[in-house]
């Protein structure tokens, strides 16, 4: 199934792009501003961060961490720039610079939103707006009250004003992307449940169909394996339904543990099992399946004592079809039966 369009592999490679084409942009700034003594002393260990973030975004380490650390210090970082060139040499002057951390403010705060759910993005976003509203009225409140600095105040409550009017629009979009993640979630959780069998916790007969389907145009090298309990009405007779479904799930997690990696092991039904194997040839396959046999027939099961399986074997063809394929299984298992249960036959047809 298809993620959403803010899934992880597209999150990685966003950020991965942004913060490596941050460090040209925060080098080229300090060779152009040395001067600077924020951006001479800051800007190095900024753009360091920016480099082991890049390392760590390409290493694949957990990609929460890494949003949160960035956030962290990326909001710390300009409430820091925020507060030097406020306080620090000239306002006026400094004012381009000012201007210029409320427009990373709001890419922040997008931040905040995209890794936070949306509850929590406002409570940092109006974080953000606390500190800078707090640090401007504390350095601008005093002096306009004395008729001083009016037209920077004027821009600072501007600034202030589309800020909370970012948060709120944030906010809002957030619970938008809240609710389609959830129901996106569900909807995967459902695709999952439709194709999970709830005895045995094994992918089901529409699983297996698909991916049957889906392996049925590369047939060269497929092979379907079918098996079926021997006698296990008598089972079920005999100790009760409960038991032969313990029986069932038992005979599940054999498969399961002896299974090649690639292979697909599902329920097709009542007490029959498919396996969908790759093999580069039928002695390695027949071979890997009479393990199976024996992992069934060889210990004894809890209650009733030995069971066993019979298992029928087709190799895919060029031009098969599902049904063609599954028939041919069918067949070889039902001659397995009739040679005497608890053995494996390989379709002819
Ligand atoms: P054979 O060796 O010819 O396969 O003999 P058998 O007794 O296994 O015959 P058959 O395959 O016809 O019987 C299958 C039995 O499996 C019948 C049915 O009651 C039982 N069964 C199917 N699904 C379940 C299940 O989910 N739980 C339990 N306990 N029994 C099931
Ligand atoms: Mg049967
Ligand atoms: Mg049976």
């Amino acid at each position: 199934m298809q993620g959403l369009p803010f899934n992880e592999r597209t999150k990685r490679t966003a950020y991965f792009w942004g913060v490596v084409l941050a460090i040209p942009v925060l080098g080229l700034i300090w060779l152009l501003r040395p001067e600077e003594g924020f951006i001479r002393w800051l800007y190095p260990l900024f753009t360091l961060m920016c480099a082991i973030w890049a390392w760590r975004l390409y290493r694949r380490d957990n990609l929460n961490r890494i949003e949160l650390e960035t956030i962290a210090v990326t909001s710390g970082f300009f409430s820091i720039k925020f507060a030097y060139y406020l306080f620090w040499g000239n306002l006026q002057q400094n004012w381009v610079e000012i201007e210029s951390t409320y427009w990373v403010m709001a890419l922040v705060m997008v931040l905040f939103y995209i890794v936070l759910e949306a509850r929590k993005g406002l409570a940092y976003s109006l974080a953000l707006v606390a500190i800078t509203l707090s640090l401007g009225l504390l350095r601008l409140g005093g002096e306009v009250a004395l008729g001083q600095n009016r037209s920077e105040f004027l821009a600072f409550a501007r600034d202030e004003m589309r800020l909370v009017a970012m948060a709120g629009l944030l906010y809002a979009l957030a619970i938008v992307k809240d609710q389609l993640a959830d129901a996106h979630r569900q909807v995967l959780q459902m695709h999952t449940l439709a194709r999970t069998d709830p005895l045995t916790g094994l992918p089901n007969r529409l699983a297996l169909s698909e991916r049957l389907e889906e392996e049925a145009h590369r047939a060269h090298g497929l092979y379907v394996v079918l098996l079926d309990l021997d006698h296990f009405k008598q089972i079920n007779d005999r100790y009760g339904h409960a038991v032969g479904d313990a029986v069932l799930r038992e005979v599940g997690r054999r498969l399961r543990s002896s299974l090649r990696k690639g292979d697909l092991l599902g329920r097709w039904g009542g007490e029959e099992f498919m396996i969908l194997m790759r093999g580069e040839n039928q002695h390695d396959v027949l071979a890997a399946v009479e393990r199976l046999r024996e992992d069934i027939a060889f210990w004894p099961f809890e209650q009733v004592g030995a069971v066993s399986a019979s298992f029928g074997v087709a190799e895919g063809h060029l031009g098969d079809s599902i049904h063609s394929l599954v028939e041919r299984a069918d067949k070889a298992l039902y001659q397995a039966k009739h040679l005497g249960r608890n053995r494996v036959e390989l379709s002819t047809a």
